[in-house]
């Protein structure tokens, strides 16, 4: 079929399946997105309450620098991003350690020298791995013709390749290791934490390619999104609507329909049953399986070890705690140097610029930390009475960590909401509220978009290359790269 015939169905409005809805839909294909909230972006939205504007769960604007795939993106959507770089990235806070996430590196430098050959391979090596990245990744690879693409790539730049075949296999600790630095407690911490927010999981299990791009977000620059960042998710909602596609919120897709290998309709929880050519699930494979006709049978095979899931605090506060922070983001590892659990938060707060984004003279701040879900779900079944107490918990445990920074910050709160993984569940549809992607600890065992069913795809971070909205929108150019194939592929059968 021409693409412009094709009824090609999106489930669920995050970045990745959104991206792919308006890349479509200027391509000329009809598009419908079928979103369960009021509002799109999933992990990457904003929303607001009692006067406040808040990031959900993403608060950094990334991929947006020269050549990037959201300045690439928004190029050919004809969409200007509205971002500003910031200054630096983040500040990093352990006890006296403070070190700023400049894009020159010169305060890393400074305090860790023996640091700078780590980080020269560093750059050489992103700088290769986004240039490989570029209109997309044929990866993983699923025939002759993404090898010849890739060969295409690397051939293009060799002594780049040839550098990172070497580190393909090794882990980020590893890599370390070559360069002594793995037994410096500080930097071995100071690297965990970049990978754990990145990459979803520490050196010790990393791969060196994942963490060397990974690493490189500080440099290449990190935006803030005027208006929150599920801005991004509102102009890419415009775009398909102005290509003359559809966004439906509080459309919860609850079946579909298939027969053998093919999907042909879904079923929405307000009763509305619609048509695809192609389905785009904006889902994790397990929330993909509550609602297939499937016999049985997952949609792929499940490859994830331990998935993260978020506990958040969104908080109305004063200013003024945070007016000497070079950054809107902060990110402070509590005392006893653990990660994650509410040992190691990323804190983000709303501009002085905007400010609509909150009450007269206070703030909107994001707090975020790594939990694994298992235990939330347990409370939650033990009653009420459980799930609130972990819930208490995990709120002081990360005010006290919060606090060792900002010693003042409990007198700085006006209003506090807590979402914990049983809210990430309800809000995105991830089962177990597994938010963050995969844990990239190997390059060679990914998924990429394909299901069993011949017409129906993965978009979004459960794929290659996994998180962010950069990894999401690289991804969503795989989607269609390989909808498209099938469908020449489809057109040349029935010829
Ligand atoms: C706490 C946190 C902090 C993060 N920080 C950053 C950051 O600073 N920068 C960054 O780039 N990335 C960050 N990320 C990662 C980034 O937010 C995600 O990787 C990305 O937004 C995921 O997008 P997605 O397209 O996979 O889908 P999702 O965001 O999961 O969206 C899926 C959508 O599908 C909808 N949906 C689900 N089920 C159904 C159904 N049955 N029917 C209809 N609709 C359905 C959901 O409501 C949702 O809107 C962060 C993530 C978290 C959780």
């Amino acid at each position: 079929m021409k693409l412009q015939d094709l009824n090609i169905v999106v489930i669920g409005a995050g970045v990745g399946g959104l991206a792919a809805g308006a890349l479509l839909a200027r391509k000329g294909a009809i598009v419908t997105v079928l979103e369960a909230q009021d509002y799109p972006g999933g992990c990457a939205a904003t929303f607001s309450r009692n006067g406040y504007r808040f990031d959900a769960g993403a608060t950094i604007g990334c991929g947006f620098h020269a050549g990037a795939p959201m300045e690439i993106l928004g190029k050919e959507l004809g969409i200007t991003w509205p971002i500003v770089q910031e200054p630096v990235a983040w500040q990093y806070r352990y006890g006296k350690l403070h070190l700023d996430l400049h894009p020159n590196r010169l305060n890393i430098l400074e305090r860790f020298p023996r640091s700078a050959p780590f980080w020269a391979e560093q750059k050489a090596l992103a700088k290769q791995l986004w240039h490989l990245s570029e209109g997309g990744l044929s990866w993983p690879v699923m025939g002759a013709r993404d090898l010849a693409r890739l060969a295409r790539k690397s051939i293009a730049g060799l002594s780049g390749t040839l550098h990172l075949l070497p580190l393909a296999r090794k882990t980020a600790s590893e890599w370390l290791a070559s360069y002594g630095l793995d037994t410096d407690a500080d930097f071995v911490r100071f690297i965990d934490a970049q990978l754990l927010i990145s990459v979803q999981t520490t050196s010790k299990h990393a791969n060196a390619i994942n963490a060397a791009i990974a690493l490189d977000l500080p440099v290449v620059g990190a935006y803030h999104v005027n208006g929150g960042i599920g801005t991004v998710s509102r102009l890419l909602a415009s775009s398909i609507e102005e290509n003359g596609g559809a966004v439906l919120y509080r459309k919860q897709v609850i079946r579909i329909d298939s027969v053998r290998r093919q999907v042909f309709g879904l079923e929405t929880s307000d009763g509305s049953a619609i048509a695809a050519d192609y389905v785009l699930a904006n889902l994790t494979p397990d929330s993909l399986d509550l609602f297939i006709e499937s016999e049985g049978e997952p949609a792929v095979e499940k490859k994830e070890s331990s998935l993260w899931s978020a506990f958040t605090l969104y908080l109305g506060m004063e200013p003024a705690l945070f007016s000497a922070l070079p950054s809107s983001h902060v990110q402070i590892i509590g005392s006893s140097g653990e990660l994650a659990e509410g040992n190691s938060i990323f804190v983000s707060v709303s501009s002085a610029d905007e400010p609509e984004g909150a009450p007269a003279g206070l703030c909107a701040v994001t707090v975020s930390t790594h939990t694994r879900p298992e235990p939330w779900f347990e409370a939650k079944k033990r009653g009420d009475a459980a799930y609130r107490e972990l819930k208490r918990t995990y709120t002081e445990r990360v005010l006290d960590v919060l606090s060792e920074q900002f010693p003042d910050a409990r007198n700085a709160i006006r209003s506090i909401t807590a979402a914990t993984p049983v809210t990430w569940e309800r809000y995105t549809g991830r089962v177990q509220g597994c938010v963050g992607g995969y844990p990239q600890i190997s390059l060679f065992k990914v998924r990429g978009p394909l299901t069993r069913f011949d017409n129906l795809f993965f978009v979004g971070d459960s794929i290659f290359p996994g998180q962010s909205l950069t990894g999401v929108v690289t991804g969503a150019r795989r989607t269609i790269e390989l909808l498209l194939q099938r469908n020449t592929k489809r057109g040349q059968q029935q010829l």
